[in-house]
């Protein structure tokens, strides 16, 4: 398949949910080391929040799209996480949900499209650049990967394997940057040597949703089988 029904999509902002709640201590433990150690505790604590506003809406009976989920994220992050990831991540999930919901049907161009432009609106609203030890570092080359995978035609379960490989090659390159963007970079030098917390619920995300979106299409397991 090339295509999932953004009505029936819910489940992949589901998985997407439990990923973040599932690694919450690892996300702040990696914050711990080179920041203030809140990250996984915002973060789950929003998509906490996010997971009960959907199931309150699904039991009065409301049809909760795929966008709808992703907006719901959005809403919350904007509205009540603070720190640097709330408005960040509330902007990356807002964009999505936007980019999205006018489409029946979600298919590599609606994904690349949404992709595009929550990485738009991280870079408009932080200004962080490519290798400054950010999200931005597992978001960009995930994004460019997908595009181009797109463009050359293997399909969308495939070309989320592109892109779920290049977060996850952006995510490492953290390990050895140092951070010029947000609290770490206090620590100049200090912050080389340690992947970056941001970086790694980017990927996280995206590997969430790459994965489910991969199941959505019929092409459950992993990207070596395909
Ligand atoms: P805080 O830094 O306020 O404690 P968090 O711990 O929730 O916020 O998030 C820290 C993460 O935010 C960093 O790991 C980094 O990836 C990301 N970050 C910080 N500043 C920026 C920015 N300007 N643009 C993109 N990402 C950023
Ligand atoms: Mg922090």
């Amino acid at each position: 398949m090339d295509s999932f029904s953004n009505q029936t999509g819910l489940p992949v902002v589901e998985r997407v949910i439990g990923a973040i709640r599932d690694n919450a201590a690892l996300l702040s433990e990696i914050d711990g080391r080179v920041g203030d150690g809140d990250h996984g505790i915002n973060m789950a604590k929003g998509f906490g929040m996010a997971a009960s506003k959907l199931a309150a809406d699904r039991q009065s009976g409301a049809a909760v799209s795929f966008s709808n989920g992703l907006a719901a994220i959005g809403g919350i992050l904007l509205t009540e996480i603070g720190g640097a990831m709330g408005p960040l991540y509330g902007t990356f999930f807002r964009a999505m949900a936007r980019a999205s919901k006018d489409a029946a049907e979600i298919d590599a161009a609606v994904f690349e499209s949404m992709l595009v432009k929550a990485r738009e609106g991280v870079v408009g609203l932080g200004n962080a650049k490519v290798g400054d030890k950010t999200m931005l570092d597992t978001l960009a080359p995930a994004v460019e990967a997908f595009s181009t995978s797109r463009v050359s035609g293997p399909g969308f379960a495939d070309s989320l394997c592109d892109m779920m490989k290049a977060a996850e090659e952006g995510k490492e390159s953290t390990r050895d940057l140092v951070a010029k963007v947000g609290r770490s970079s206090r620590l100049g030098e200090r912050s080389r040597g340690i992947l970056d917390a941001g970086a790694v619920s980017c990927w996280l995300i995206l590997t969430a949703m790459g994965t489910s979106i991969r199941g959505l299409l019929g092409s459950p397991g992993s990207c070596q089988d395909s």
